[in-house]
């Protein structure tokens, strides 16, 4: 396929958004302004030319690799991408807002692909399409790449409208999947201030089964109504994606969460 066909304008300009999400997120934590603007020389190039990664790679259903990554703070670095669900798992939903979580998941993890092949990484996703997949084949393909970081998608519910906020999850027995999970949820709070949630740990499968640093994402609940109204919105996900994306780049350089989090009472559910 040409990249450089006017139609792929609107892609290109979509991975340069993301990208300058990604590089004000950065030039808030860890490295500055300068710093920040050194990292878009390198890479605005790259993030216009390369666009976010294709929707449905014939023949790379499963697991499929994203285009070739630009230079950048994350080169070298092969981020695996987990939508949580898919196929005849929908995951938590709520049709009067047509909000469906596998589709949400899916949505949301090309949006990231985009934002961490405009920082430099190598991206895998576990699924392109709404295809099902199981806990351990998602953890399988991470283990079996090599990746550097694995990051699973979800959106979550709780019987109480009154719970909202997005949320980061962390298997308690790895530090360093504490760390990033931290990292994460520091750049997730400033997208939604009244958001109080911390990052706990959480007895997934996909983060006990994974050999690498990870973490689950919870993009917010979808039976708060605050959050359908977040989840809802396309700034709200480029927002979130360029938030992950920022923390994995703070991860990679060593960067340390500004407060240590609280060791509470993990989650448990069957993701
Ligand atoms: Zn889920």
């Amino acid at each position: 396929m040409r990249r450089y066909s006017v139609r792929h304008a609107p892609a290109a300009a979509g991975a340069l958004l993301l990208f300058l999400l990604v590089v004000v997120a950065a030039a808030n934590t860890d490295g500055g302004p300068l710093d920040a603007w050194r990292l878009a020389q390198d890479t605005w190039v790259g993030a216009l030319l390369q666009g976010p990664g294709p929707r449905n790679a014939p023949g790379d259903v499963r697991g499929g690799r994203g285009p070739q990554a630009a230079p950048g703070p994350l080169r070298g670095v092969h981020v695996v991408v987990d939508p949580g669900h898919g196929g005849r798992d929908r995951g938590a939903c709520h049709f009067p807002s047509a909000l469906i979580e596998k589709e949400i998941n899916l949505d949301m993890a090309f949006r990231l692909e985009a934002a961490l092949l405009a920082a430099g990484a190598t991206v895998s996703l576990t699924r392109r399409d709404d295809t099902f997949l199981t806990l351990d084949e998602r953890a399988q393909l991470a283990n079996e790449r090599g990746a550097h970081l694995f990051i699973s998608l979800h959106v979550n519910r709780y019987p109480s409208p009154e719970c909202f906020g997005a949320q980061t999850f962390y298997w308690p027995d790895s530090e360093e999947s504490r760390r990033l999970a931290l990292l994460i949820q520091e750049e997730l709070l400033p997208l939604y201030p009244p958001n109080y949630r911390q990052a706990l740990p959480g007895d997934y499968r996909v983060l006990r089964a994974t050999h690498m640093p990870a973490a689950l994402v919870e993009i917010g609940f979808v039976t708060s109504p605050v959050d359908r109204e977040l989840i809802a919105r396309d700034d709200y996900r480029d927002q979130v994606a360029a938030a992950i994306a920022a923390a994995c780049i703070r991860f990679m350089r060593g960067g340390s969460p500004r407060r240590g989090g609280r060791r509470g009472r993990g989650a448990l559910a069957g993701k």
